[in-house]
């Protein structure tokens, strides 16, 4: 899949802008606060109709204008398409083909992008509660059936909460709201553990390539609820019986203490755990593989190869890892980087693609 062009108008710091790319390497680079994240948030904008940094649409939107636009033409192995959204202060409206989506659901899917920032460290490094997050993200970004189970989970156990804080509790009431918990939680459980082995699986290649051999990466899924089973029905009621042992505890604390919102995921290389004992250096190529995988990851499921973004990550990497990042996937990958210095790139790789210098917008 191929961004061939972009254009944007009043989308940040960019009152109009064109654009075409080049079909393998694109580099932006320009010093700090010129509108070289913007550029890619835009590109991700096109692909997903959201921001990588905000849920607020309205703060895309260039000061003291009413309206963003973003156009671009996309190639696939069956298509060229345009694809345009504009951001307004009510809402934001997107045409494929010049056709509008009725809803976002059907637009996003066009153009598939895989991001990786440096605020993607906090994979590794951060609380349980960021790899959740990117568990629901990349799970939800291949199966909508995924999101409206973990929506309806998420109602239940809100309501299981709030009725478990009254301390006036009605076992029969507690019992109906578990069964829809186990329901929804063997669902959840059962997508992600499929999506972190297929990750591992493609992370402990990849990692295994930048570290010259030597590391063994492994991705390993931490559920709350240890569980046996791995047939949908029987996992619920496994999940089902656990939760009802649990029950006196969870009146006696008065909130909910067992199930996937409690899920983690764990990372290891030579089986020592990443984000106690890694390096800098070996949390950044962890983040950075689980990415990568997930480029893999989408051809699998899509057919095509997602565009690349790496925002402000060269700087960070050695040379090995550099050159892996940018090389390995070269012919297949369209990517587009950001970097503040050209002595930051690697000039192994300074051939066939396209640099463009980035100022204040233009
Ligand atoms: P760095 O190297 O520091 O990451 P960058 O080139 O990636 O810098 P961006 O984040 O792309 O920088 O751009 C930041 C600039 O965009 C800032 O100068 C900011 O004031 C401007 N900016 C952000 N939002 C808007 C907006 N809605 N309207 C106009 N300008 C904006
Ligand atoms: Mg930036």
């Amino acid at each position: 899949m191929i961004l061939n062009s972009i254009t944007l108008s009043n989308f940040r710091n960019y009152d109009d802008l064109s654009l075409s790319f080049h079909p393998k390497l694109n580099i932006f680079i320009g010093p700090n606060a010129q509108g070289k994240t913007n550029l890619l948030e835009a590109i991700y904008f096109l692909s997903l109709a959201k921001s990588h940094r905000t849920s607020k649409d309205k703060e895309l939107i260039q000061f003291n204008q009413e309206e963003a636009f973003i156009n671009g033409q996309i190639t696939t192995s069956s298509s060229n398409l345009p694809l345009s959204i504009s951001i307004g202060k009510g809402g934001k409206r997107a045409k494929v083909n010049h056709l509008e989506s009725a809803k976002l659901s059907q637009y996003i899917g066009h153009l598939n992008t895989v991001l990786f920032a440096p605020e993607d460290l906090n994979i590794v490094k951060g609380s349980p509660q960021v790899r959740r997050k990117f568990l629901n993200m990349e799970c939800g970004q291949i199966s909508k059936v995924y999101l409206s189970n973990l929506s309806s989970y998420n109602k239940v156990l809100a309501q299981k909460n709030q009725y478990l804080k009254t301390r006036q509790v009605d076992s029969l009431m507690i019992e109906v709201l578990n069964e829809q918990l186990a329901e929804h939680a063997s669902r959840i459980i059962l997508k992600r553990e499929q999506f972190i082995n297929t990750i591992e699986k493609h992370a402990l290649k990849i990692h295994s390539d930048i570290s010259n051999g030597k590391e063994d990466l492994r991705v390993i899924y931490k559920p709350n609820i240890k569980y046996e089973h791995k047939d949908s029905e029987e996992l619920e009621k496994e999940i089902l019986d656990l939760l009802m042992d649990n029950l006196e505890k969870e009146i006696e604390r008065g909130t909910s203490l067992v199930g996937p919102h409690r899920d983690d995921i764990a990372f290891t290389i030579n089986d020592f755990d990443v984000q106690t004992y890694g390096s800098q250096g070996q949390q950044r190529s962890t983040a950075l593989s689980v990415k990568l995988a997930e480029l893999e990851l989408i051809k699998e499921e899509v057919g095509e190869y997602p565009v690349l973004l790496l925002d402000d990550v060269l700087s960070e990497l050695d040379e090995v890892r550099q050159a892996h990042l940018l090389t390995s996937k070269r012919d297949r990958v369209q990517t587009f980087v950001t970097t503040t210095s050209i002595s930051d790139i690697n000039h192994a790789i300074m051939d066939d693609m396209q640099l463009y210098e980035i100022e204040n917008g233009r």
